[in-house]
């Protein structure tokens, strides 16, 4: 989990701001001294390798950073990116809240 956006590893996000805008992805890492992470696929660029050892180099593609607030959680029930808010249940475990519909989205 990632600070107050309430992300963590494989969770499916929408991008809302960028060239990706509109896409969605699984969260693959996070960068929390650069408030970033890496989505499966998306924003990807190029990068040029060295050959070395084993590995022939050319071209290969990247996820690039994504800034924290330029993605949201997606909620199956609306579809697409929400603000989601935590909620502590009965027995003491937290689930994620979509703020539009209401819904739980998992456990933290
Ligand atoms: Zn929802």
């Amino acid at each position: 989990m990632a600070g107050s956006w309430l992300l963590k590893k494989d969770d499916i996000v929408m991008v809302m701001k960028g060239r990706e805008r509109g896409k969605k992805g699984k969260v693959l890492a996070f960068y929390p001294d650069q408030d970033s992470i890496t989505v499966e696929k998306l924003n990807l660029y190029k990068r040029h390798m060295k050959p070395s050892g084993q590995n022939k180099g050319g071209i290969v593609e990247k996820e690039g950073k994504i800034h924290y607030s330029n993605v949201l959680l997606v909620c199956d029930k609306c579809g697409k990116g929400v603000r989601v808010k935590s909620k502590k249940l009965e027995d003491g475990s937290r689930v994620r809240v979509c703020r539009k519909c209401g819904d739980a989205i998992d456990k933290i």
